[in-house]
């Protein structure tokens, strides 16, 4: 799933590199790109909205200070979300934080969540994750919502585990350049595939998932399609569950997914759910010395590299970081906990389920971070009322205190839009980067 990590980390450095050194940096660049969220906000097609609630909290903020009355409220419809279409699904994964709110009885009427992503795409929303909380290819009407998706101009990725590939198919000749759809496999054999995710089939195997990739790719090789692979290691747990480790089948996932025509495997590190609700990173829970466990994953990575073959030549291949996974190898992780006061990214990016709609994927089903219920913005006059939760939730959202243990992916980009508001500089200097179909956030 979907979950805060950072923008930042080190960059490769920018000259000078060869061979395999070079490799690695133009693949940390992609990685980095994916998850630069301020550039992906300056696009021409974002920066817009981006600008109108930079202003509008400029306005707000002086009116406060000035004890004034305050500005009229945007819209405040995100221009990305993440929706949960189902929470039914068919594995029981060791290592789920969702855990507690899977196959609940609530579900959306279809023709309401249908007026919602029209309400929403007229107001400036760009595109949609289907993700889980749920596997969403369960979804009854999950090919003719994906359609819809599409004729309102939205860019679409979905996250799935893998199990349906004939759902994949069926939408596959619909999607476009600029959309994806990742894998959740988190390993390299059948036996570990099969530990980790308590399948339903029981009998589901990687191989079984692995042979949907080349006829999805034969109907349309226009979108990209990920291996993703959360590494797991002795220590982690979900409530009381001990996990499966996958930590020594790095590399093996990364030769199973090149040969079964993937676009790339991406690695990321195991989060828990605190007590408070929000993912987590813990490397305190690493059984034995972390160092190890640290080395162990650079060495899996390293070979998992072997596979990299030049991702913009059809047949490529490229093997991803994520953003936490380097941070927690860097042991930098702590420097993305400290967040601005307003988390202005709730404003920008939510997470639609049918438990409701929430300011983060990191809070997905939690109280506190609850904007509304799971029909907001099904007209105009809800769209005008969830922006006045979506504002109350600014207000009382106390993300320095609240994500404090939060490896937020969302830091540098918040930061700079709290800069950004605070200091008053031209918003006419911002420099505005071409749409480079890259609006998911
Ligand atoms: S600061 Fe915002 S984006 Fe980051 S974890 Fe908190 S709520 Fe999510």
């Amino acid at each position: 799933m979907n979950g805060p990590a950072s923008t930042q980390g080190s960059s490769p450095a920018g000259g000078g590199e060869t061979g395999a050194a070079q490799d690695a940096a133009v693949s940390q660049r992609r990685a980095e790109a994916i998850h630069d969220f301020t550039a992906k906000l300056r696009q021409s097609g974002m920066w817009p909205k981006v600008r109108e609630y930079v202003d509008w909290q400029r306005k707000l903020r002086g009116a406060r200070r000035a004890k004034q009355p305050e500005p009229e409220r945007p819209d405040l419809v995100p221009l990305s979300i993440n929706l949960d279409l189902t929470t039914a699904c068919n594995y029981a994964c060791d290592h789920c934080i969702d855990w507690d709110i899977l196959n609940a009885k609530v579900k959306y009427e279809h023709e309401t969540l249908c007026n919602q992503m029209r309400e929403m795409a007229a107001r400036g929303m760009r595109s949609v994750i289907l993700i889980g909380g749920g596997e969403p290819t369960l979804y009854p009407k999950f090919k003719e919502f994906v359609i819809l998706l599409k004729e309102l101009g939205q860019q679409v990725s979905v996250v799935t585990n893998g199990s349906r590939g004939h759902k994949i198919l069926e939408i596959a000749p619909y999607l476009t350049k600029g959309d994806w759809v990742r894998l959740s496999l988190d390993s390299g054999r059948n036996d570990t595939f099969q530990r980790m995710h308590n399948p339903t089939p029981k009998t589901l195997t990687l191989d079984d998932i692995c042979a949907w990739v080349p006829k999805i790719k034969a109907v349309n090789p226009h979108f990209q399609m990920g291996y993703s692979f959360i590494i797991t290691w002795k220590g982690g747990t979900r409530d009381d569950v001990k996990i499966v480790e996958n930590i020594g089948e790095i590399e093996l996932g990364a030769k199973r997914a090149s040969e079964a025509g993937f676009d790339y495997i991406s690695y990321k590190p195991f989060l828990e759910r605190a007590e408070t609700g929000s993912e987590v990173m813990d490397p305190d829970k690493i059984e034995g010395h972390m160092a190890d466990v640290m080395q162990r994953i650079r060495t899996g990575i390293d070979a998992a590299r072997r596979y990299e073959k030049n991702p913009d030549q059809p047949g490529g291949f490229s093997v991803r970081e994520s953003t936490n996974l380097r941070m927690l190898m860097e042991n930098s992780w702590r420097d993305y906990t400290n967040q601005p006061q307003v988390c202005h990214m709730q404003a920008l990016r939510q997470v639609l389920s049918p438990h409701g709609m929430f300011n983060c994927p990191a809070y997905r089903g939690v109280s506190y971070a609850r904007i509304g219920e799971m029909d907001v913005n099904r007209d105009a006059e809800s769209v005008r009322a969830t922006a006045g939760m979506t504002a109350a939730l600014l207000d009382n959202f106390d993300a320095s205190d609240n994500c404090k243990d939060v490896t937020c992916l969302y830091n540098s980009t918040n930061w700079w839009l709290e800069k950004l508001i605070e200091d008053g500089s031209d918003l006419d200097a911002v420099e505005v980067l071409p749409d480079r179909r890259d609006t998911f956030l």
